[in-house]
This record gives structure tokens, sequence and C-alpha cells, in this order.
């Protein structure tokens, strides 16, 4: 018995507006140096706070037990695909990170340039860590001198620092091909290995870049990892029957969304425009996911007040939406940003289900600790579009 086929068979289609908010990172933990308080206990947030009234509770597993996940698993868990089995390869992710619309069968690597000697040995993998512009100023020559290798078109984008990402589209193309980055210094630039015609461009193209490069200090190499094709997907509207849209600022969780075949709504520059226009695109849409990116730099840096005022612009800024009534509003994290581990972090982060059945588990607020004592408890990210549904009513009894 497939899982997923006893949903499918079980989803029914109805009206009902559906809202899932991600506060990026938003779990946190209590420890001494935070005065055994969390960012969400601290924070004064009257719309979360009133949401907490009226709905259930728990927390949730992003990926699997104790896996810190970065945000793109963590999106594919909110969005309901098992983020173990639905791989996306590192390339895809940096490739749809800065901006570029990836097209089913796209082969994407990400790239960073690095140092060689005069023998081809790598001296330096990230190249001194070189400035942006003039990652930019280098991918502007590679992109204007490699267009294309055979019938295959090349896409090349700088990314921040060192980093850039070139994506080959054309057909026949697949991956994954192994790293040309040898992992370490004093060893030569690696060859690609993997589906025989992707292996041969992803070849020709650096034997091609590389004498271009040859002048340029200190970044006079690169190497390419993460080499991967777009996965195909079954869409948001095959899996759940629901019409989908994205509200998101930073293009990595645009991409995911559009990966999920969700449509981007795009020119929102604050929370408030987000929230603006996620009751908009209610009108039309079934779902909305509405992305809050600050909560997680904010604990990145480990700065507390950040996150506390992340958290406070997010929960002003949720008035917008909760005055629009969605039949079921989600407000959750895609992973936890402790403030003490000035990273991502395998904690549960809390969740918050809202609906005209969601029932209420007496809890006043929405913080970690009140979620530990939610009538969800702990569960896997994966499901969380399963409750989204059941509380839709979008699901029909199982069996007699
Ligand atoms: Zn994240």
């Amino acid at each position: 018995m497939n899982l997923d086929n006893v949903y499918k068979n079980l989803t029914i289609a109805n009206n009902t507006k559906l809202a899932l908010v991600v506060f990026d990172g938003v779990g946190d933990i209590a420890t001494a140096s935070t005065n055994w308080q969390t960012p969400l206990e601290v924070a004064k947030t009257p719309n979360l706070d009133k949401l907490a009234r009226q709905s259930a509770m728990g927390r949730m597993i992003p990926v699997a037990h104790a896996i810190t996940p970065g945000s793109g698993p963590g999106h594919l868990s909110l969005f309901g695909y098992d983020p173990l089995e639905v791989e996306v390869g590192r390339g895809v992710i940096e490739a749809l990170g800065v901006g570029i619309d990836l097209q089913a069968g796209d082969v994407a690597a990400r790239a960073n340039f690095c140092t060689l000697d005069a023998n081809g040995i790598v001296t330096d993998r990230r190249a001194g860590r070189i400035d942006t512009s003039i990652c930019e100023a280098q991918c502007a020559i590679l992109a204007k001198a490699i267009k294309k290798i055979g019938d295959v078109d090349v896409l090349i984008k700088a990314g921040k620092g060192h980093r850039f990402v070139v994506v080959f589209r054309g057909t026949g193309l697949e991956g994954p091909l192994t790293n040309t980055d040898p992992g370490r210094e004093g060893m030569p630039i690696a060859a690609a290995t993997g589906p025989a015609k992707t292996a041969k461009v992803v070849a020709e193209f650096q034997k091609l870049a590389l004498p271009l490069l040859k002048d340029c200090k200190p970044a006079n190499g690169f190497l390419l990892r993460g080499i991967a094709h777009q996965p195909k997907i079954e869409t948001f509207e095959e899996r759940y029957g629901l019409k989908a849209a994205c509200i998101a600022v930073y293009p990595m969780y645009k991409g995911l969304a559009q990966l999920v075949g969700m449509t981007k709504i795009e020119g929102a520059h604050s929370l408030q425009e987000e929230m603006e226009m996620a009751v908009e695109a209610l009108k039309t849409y079934d779902y909305v996911f509405v992305h809050v990116k600050p909560t997680d730099a904010a604990g990145e840096d480990g700065n507390f007040a950040a996150k506390v005022a992340a958290i406070e612009e997010g929960d002003a800024a949720l008035g917008t939406l909760m005055a629009a009534k969605p039949d079921v509003l989600v407000i959750t994290g895609d992973h936890s940003t402790p403030v003490p581990v000035k990273g991502h972090s395998w904690h549960p982060q809390p969740v918050m289900i809202t609906g005209e059945i969601a029932g209420w588990d007496g809890l006043e607020r929405f913080t970690e600790r009140a979620a530990n004592l939610g009538s969800l408890g702990v569960f896997e990210a994966k499901y969380l579009i399963r409750y989204m549904q059941a509380n839709a009513k979008r699901l029909d009894k199982f069996g007699a």
C-alpha cells in the first residue's frame, strides 16, 4: 500500500482556501545564554496570540530525527514531499537560488572560482574568497564567450562571493555527475563522470572556459559540484488538487515553489506587501504559501533581539492575512535556527493550525514550549499538508 495513493484516493475538491505562512527558521531553544527564553516567548505578538487561542499546536521534524536540514529540504517537507525521496541536487537549488528559471531536464552545477598554479594544481579552492563584483565580472567574460556547446545552451550566473552557477540546457542531458572539485588543495581539477552526453558537455565547457580565465588573479580556475538535473516532481495540483501560489522575496523559495508547480507572484518588497498579495492570491488560488525570511537571518547571526524584532514585524503583517479569514491558516517554520546555535538545527519547529475544526488546545501563545503541550504532538513535517487538507474537509473518510 502506497500512503500517497491512499491520500490521493481520499482527496475531495471543495472551495476552501488554505494559507501557509513560513517564518523561516523560527524555532529556537531556551538556554542559559538566552536567560532560558526563546525569541517567540519574548516577542510581543498580538496576532499570533489571537490565533493561538483558536488553534491546534505541535512540533514538526523537518526531515528525520536529528537531521539538520537546509531550507530546500525544509520547504519540500512543508509542501508534503519527502525530502529523502525527492532529492533536489545542490546545483538545482543553487540555480533556483540565483533566480534562473529552470526547465525540466536542465542540468545545473554549483560552481566556484578557485586558484590554480602553473601546473593546474588547485592551490586555493575558494580563490581567496573574492568579492562578488569580481565574480560577476568573470562570469560575464565566460557568459559572453560560451553560449552554446553543440546543441546545448549554457547559462552562467554569478552568486555571492566566489560562487556562481552553470546551467546546461538541451535534450538528452541528465545528472548526477561527480564533482570536478578534488575536495582538497594540492590536486588537479577532477573530471566530472556520469551520464555520457552530459559528462562530455561539462568537459568541453571546462576546456573552453579555463583559458578565458588564465590571466585572472587570484581566480584563474573554477570547480563544479552538485551537478544534477531538475527532477520531475508531481505538481501540487496533481498531488492535492490544490491550485497553489507562492509569495516570497528570495529566489530560492520562489524556485522551490515553482519546482512543485506553484505560481510565483512577484513584486512584494515588504512583509506587509507579501500579506496583501496573499489575500489577493486567495481569490484565485486554493492555497497560498507566504515566506518570511528575516527570522532565519537573525538566528544565523545569533542576534536574539533581531529575531524578536523579525517575529514582531511578521506578527504585525499577519493581521492583513488573518482579516481575509482563510479556511485553514498554518503558521510554522521550515526548521529551527536557534540563536545559541547561530545556524540551522534539528530541533523540531513549532506549528499552529487554525481552522473551524482545528480545535483549541487551550494554549495562549504560539511558542516552542506551548507547542510541546499541543494536540498535534511531534510529527514529520511532510504530513503538514495532510492536516491542512483534513482541516479544509478535503479528505474523505477511510473505510466504512
Ligand atoms: Zn530555512
